[in-house]
């Protein structure tokens, strides 16, 4: 197993040459020395973990911590926060004002401003996290008076079943919500993060106006 590593990991980055695009490495299942050579060799700085338990695991072990961006993009249980608040650069899978009282609550006990994405549950599925679209203006209106948290994109995990067709619309509803709401703020769209594509998805994401993809599989081969 985790043979070809380096050479994906070299594939994609020739996918999203030249793009706006950062790679996200979805290390879930992936043992902490497999990840290191993905830092080492393959010049990952970007990393992100479902679990709070996994990450909490591996954290100790992984290398270049100075340069590496630590992401949790899994849904994250208020009793959790507390764990992983002082490793986390950003937690891209925020979808209720609870969770959000919580990440300031903790932040501000360690005098961080946490950086947050929202999840939006764009294809409506009971199952899945994030919250639906029209809420998505109360849930950032929330978090812009929480001294210790700041609002920095969107997340979405569209539905496995979607043809292309329909992925390519999510994520184009994606791009227009993110433009939406951030016109309200009167800000600039570039400053903020709008993370969507996966791995058998990440092209088409890019083409919605992705720039952050997460990509676990097609790096690190398919988890049992
Ligand atoms: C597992 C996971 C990914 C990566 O999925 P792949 O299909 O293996 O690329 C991306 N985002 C989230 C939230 C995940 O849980």
């Amino acid at each position: 197993m985790y043979e070809g590593v380096l050479e994906n990991i070299q594939k994609i980055n020739d996918d999203i040459k030249g793009k706006n695009v950062t790679l996200l490495a979805v290390t879930k299942t992936v043992p902490a020395e497999i990840i290191n050579r993905a830092i080492l060799e393959g010049g990952i700085r970007y990393i992100g973990e479902n679990r709070v338990q996994e990450l909490l695991s591996k954290y100790d072990a992984l290398a270049k911590k100075d340069e590496l961006h630590v992401h949790l993009i899994g849904s994250l249980q208020t009793n959790k926060v507390k764990y992983i608040i002082d490793k986390v650069e950003l937690i891209q899978s925020v979808d209720s004002v609870r969770l959000v009282d919580e990440i300031e609550k903790q932040a501000a006990k360690i005098g961080k401003t946490q950086d947050i994405l929202i999840e939006v549950n764009i294809g409506g599925e009971q199952s899945k996290g994030g919250i639906p679209p029209e809420t998505l203006p109360d849930l950032i209106r929330h978090v812009s008076i929480c001294a210790h948290v700041r609002w920095r994109g969107l997340m979405c995990i569209p539905p496995f079943s979607a043809s292309e067709e329909q992925l390519s619309q999510y994520f184009c509803s994606m791009r227009k919500l993110l433009v939406d709401n951030v016109n309200k703020k009167l800000d600039n769209i570039d400053s903020y993060i709008l993370s969507m594509g996966m791995s058998h998805d990440y092209k088409i994401a890019i083409e919605a106006g992705s720039n952050m993809i997460r990509v676990g599989s097609a790096i690190f081969g398919n988890r049992k």
